[in-house]
């Protein structure tokens, strides 16, 4: 018996999967298949069932935006960290100089590639934060802020003027912990979760939701955003031991804030500096998101302690928000951008989706990667990730 899952034709929201290699221990463990196959750049099937099960043997065709394939024997479609940040977040750059937000986000189990393709190994290799073009290793975010001070760069002789803020954030059984609070690395950063102090969150009645407080850092550089990346990654990590691998259950969203003014003369015709006839005009301002979710894997509630099964109410709750948004964002779409009653988006019903609202509808872009592994063990979450992103068109 075989099932078909599509994307829909007319949504912009681009969706695109990733299939990290079996690893080390998967691939010693006897008993561990490799269950998803690629076929082609946009096309892929899971195998699900054992043979001592009833639906053994069952085939489930998917379709998306984009298939990356990391554990290809023969290396015919392997995309490397470079062709998924080329297929994803790229664009993206466009869009933000457009004035548009934007928003990519992993989605996927623990253990199924999501920090790897957001972040890469890099983030713990001080090594590489020399300014120097990014590791091979590097992931998404790395890749994009030195693409984005390359593009800069470029646009200096065009007049057009550019400034950079970066934030980092976590969020963690709904509350919002700054992660490059400098105060709080110098303080105590040994501090739990519970410990630290969470911030709020506010509208602006232009910018949409902000969260208070939240620390937020001007960069001129590729080398000094790396700097705040670092900060940031390590404040997560060690918030992350001391709470027992807490970020695979909290969502981390990196913000880049770009202000562009674009500069002429008078005339709007040419410009000269030098003699002072250049005035400043129109601004623009786009928020881009980097978003490397909690693992999407269902906890089980039995053996669990309290503190858990709060985690996993909360987790579930942004999830299932953000699925939730994400399909009303794509009726109101089909609906040729009409908000009628049945396509309310429910943005308030979590903190993840109230701070993403200006960067989800609207005309801005989102970029989906949801990540899996191809192990069978794996297979029922494999599957529940493919319908997840399946229902984001
Ligand atoms: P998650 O963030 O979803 O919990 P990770 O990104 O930490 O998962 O990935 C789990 C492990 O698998 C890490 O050791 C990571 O280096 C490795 N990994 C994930 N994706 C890939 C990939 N595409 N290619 C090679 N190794 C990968």
């Amino acid at each position: 018996m075989d099932s078909f899952h599509s994307i829909s034709e007319e949504s912009n929201m681009i969706v695109t999967v990733r299939v990290r290699p079996l690893n080390t221990l998967e691939c010693t463990r006897g008993n561990v298949t490799n269950v998803v196959h690629v076929h082609g750049p946009n096309e892929l099937t899971v195998q699900s069932g054992s043979s001592a099960d009833a639906s053994a043997g069952v085939t489930h065709f998917f379709s998306y935006d984009q298939v990356y394939f990391s554990c290809d024997p023969e290396r015919k479609n392997y995309a490397d960290q470079q062709a998924v940040f080329a297929g994803t977040a790229q664009p993206l750059i466009d869009t933000a100089f457009d004035g548009y937000n934007a928003c990519l986000f992993a989605y996927g189990q623990t253990g199924s590639g999501k920090s790897y393709s957001m972040m890469g190994i890099e983030a713990l290799d001080d090594a590489a934060l020399d300014g120097n073009a990014p590791h091979a290793e590097a992931g998404i975010i790395p890749r994009f802020c030195h693409e984005l001070f390359r593009r800069i760069d470029a646009v200096k002789d065009q007049l057009q003027v550019v400034e950079v803020e970066v934030s980092y954030f976590e969020i963690y059984n709904e509350k919002i912990h700054d992660l490059l609070s400098v105060q709080h690395a110098l303080t105590s950063a040994q501090d739990t979760p519970q410990q630290r102090q969470a911030l709020k969150v506010r509208e602006h009645p232009i910018f949409g939701p902000y969260v208070v407080d939240l620390s937020a850092h001007s960069v001129d550089s590729y080398s000094a955003l790396r700097n705040w990346l670092a900060v940031g990654n390590s404040q997560r990590a060690t918030a992350s031991t001391a709470m027992n691998d807490k970020s695979s259950r909290s969502h981390s969203i990196f913000n880049i804030v770009l202000n562009l003014t674009d500069l002429s003369s008078d005339d709007g015709m040419s410009s000269d500096t030098d003699s002072g006839t250049v005035t400043l005009r129109q601004t623009r301002r786009s928020k881009i998101s980097l978003v490397d979710l909690a693992g999407s894997e269902r906890i089980s509630v039995s053996g669990s302690n309290g503190e858990r099964i709060r985690e996993g109410v909360s987790i579930n709750k942004s999830l299932l928000t953000l699925g939730k948004v994400i399909a009303a964002l794509a009726d109101t779409r089909k609906a040729g951008g009409s908000a009628t009653p049945s396509t309310f988006v429910p943005y308030r019903e979590s903190v993840l989706t109230w701070l993403l609202r200006e960067n989800l509808g609207g005309n801005s872009k989102t970029v989906m990667l949801a990540t899996i592994s191809p192990a069978s063990l794996h297979a029922d979450e494999t599957l529940a990730t493919l319908r997840y992103a399946c229902k984001a068109r």
